[in-house]
């Protein structure tokens, strides 16, 4: 612990941090009108900083979840960089950690999905499999295969290809990356907000078919592959209709397109299934892992392709001219192992699956009947509650009059971190959140919406 309590030392480096830290998806202009939230310690489901106790229901950014602090980490992370604190993985070196890990991903990933390329973000990771599919494709002797196709709403990451996939204009345009006629976006099966009429599922048919349409107004034999997520989770925790996932799929094995599932957000357990292609009944030729891999605890991430694409790229021949300094690192793979050892043994999946998972869905779905929450979404431990103006005709309130940042900072004040995206506060607690940490989670949704709709009625 740095102490944090004595406030000249706290102050100090609230000043540095003002000065010389430039923070990701932040206004600056927010710094410098107040000071950063230090952060100082962080145990189980629970955050500390400036004396303050909170119940972290975002696991981080949808990734701690296994909790914070855990000794048996510690362990690990002592042992490995006191055996091997570093070694690349170029040139055909290996490590023993990198090497089980790659094992253990693929012994759990969907059945043809066996090839494990190591890389440290989710960024890099999507980067990685647009990489491998362009790659792919010019060795199998269809080099025109290069459009990509993503939907609206979603998130891919921050590099500059992947940044190019967001569903996000702002994102994109404030680089002077629009453009283009190599990435298309077809619509999200967001269905509360897009849905119109349609029945949900009727509707999730309806969005797989809008990627179909692009696939054959692009021409299939310039298409490269179809990147998404499996729950849209960045921008609000889209949950699609059952009908979506397993009409994209067939979709794009009629087209022989590429299939990329990120599952950044959904792998390991997130959804009660270890992947989310189980939970909505597809597989993937591609999937992106980060997040739940290591449960933050290091940064790593995994780009995993089927067998059938890494037969063309190993047997087609050539070096592969991609990889990281730190690709396969013996540290984050040794934290990557042992956390997915814990979500065995604590047997996690399954409690998110039968228990944890159901009791948190049945508990949040009860606040459907606040006047401002026009949906309760949710599959195992992600969710989105999609505020509405109007909860007939699904009407939005305008992003301008800030109402989710109300409902969030509400939470917040009461003990508890959300994450407000647009007009959804999205929540990702942690596998190892208790019955009453949900009951306390939900309790304080309930007051955040109606000290809300208070504030609302009295401007
Ligand atoms: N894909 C998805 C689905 C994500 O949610 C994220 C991060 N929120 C990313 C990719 C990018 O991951 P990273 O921030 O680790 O680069």
């Amino acid at each position: 612990m740095m102490g944090l309590s004595d406030q000249a030392i706290l102050e100090q480096l609230q000043a540095l941090d003002r000065m010389h830290h430039l923070h990701p998806f932040t206004d600056p202009q927010a710094v410098k009108k107040a000071a950063p939230f230090v952060i100082e310690q962080a145990k189980g489901a629970y955050i500390t900083g400036q004396e303050i106790r909170l119940l972290d229901a975002m696991a981080g950014l949808g990734c701690v979840n296994i909790g914070y602090g855990r000794e048996e980490m510690a362990d690990v992370a002592v042992e490995a960089i006191r055996t091997l604190s570093y070694y690349h993985s170029f040139s055909a070196v290996s490590n023993p950690y990198a090497a089980a890990l790659a094992g253990k991903i693929a012994s759990l990933a969907p059945a043809g999905l066996n090839k494990v390329f190591f890389a440290n973000s989710g960024s890099e990771a999507n980067e990685t499999l647009i990489k491998l599919a362009y790659l792919y494709w010019r060795r199998k002797g269809q080099p025109s295969k290069r459009i990509l196709i993503s939907r609206d709403y979603s998130y891919h990451g921050s590099t500059l290809a992947t940044t190019r996939l967001n569903g996000n204009a702002p994102m994109i345009e404030d680089f002077g990356l629009a453009g283009g006629d190599d990435v298309l976006q077809a619509t999200s099966p967001f269905w509360y907000r897009c849905g119109g009429d349609l029945e949900p599922e009727e509707f999730g048919l309806a969005a797989a078919r809008d990627v179909e349409k692009k696939i054959l107004e692009a021409g299939a034999e310039n298409v490269a592959a179809v990147i998404a997520e499996p729950i849209q989770g960045t921008m609000g925790a889209i949950v699609p209709p059952d009908s979506y996932w397993p009409e994209l799929s067939r979709i794009c094995t009629e087209h022989d397109v590429l299939l990329i599932a990120d599952e950044v957000v959904t792998g390991f357990g997130r959804t009660g299934h270890w992947f989310a292609q189980e939970t909505f009944g597809f597989e993937a030729d591609m999937m992106a892992l980060a997040k739940g891999l290591s449960s933050g605890y290091a940064p790593i991430s995994a780009a995993v392709i089927s067998d059938e694409i890494a037969d063309v790229i190993e047997d087609k021949g050539g070096v592969l001219h991609h990889g990281f300094t730190t690709s396969g690192h013996p540290l984050a793979s040794a934290l990557a192992l042992k956390n997915i050892e814990i979500i065995e043994t604590e047997g996690h999946v399954e409690k998110v699956h039968a228990d944890i998972g159901p009791y948190f869905s049945k508990k949040l779905k009860t606040l459907e009947d606040h006047p401002l929450v026009g949906e309760v979404r949710v599959s195992g431990l992600i969710a989105g509650v999609e505020l509405a103006k109007d909860k007939r005709s699904r009407e939005q309130y305008p992003l301008e009059a800030s109402v989710c940042n109300h409902v969030g900072q509400m939470a917040l004040v009461r003990g508890l971190i959300v994450r407000p995206a647009g007009n959804v506060v999205v929540l990702c607690p942690p596998f190892i959140i208790t019955h009453a940490e949900v009951d306390f989670l939900v309790g304080v949704m309930r007051d955040a919406l109606d000290e809300t709709q208070r504030a609302l009625e009295s401007s």
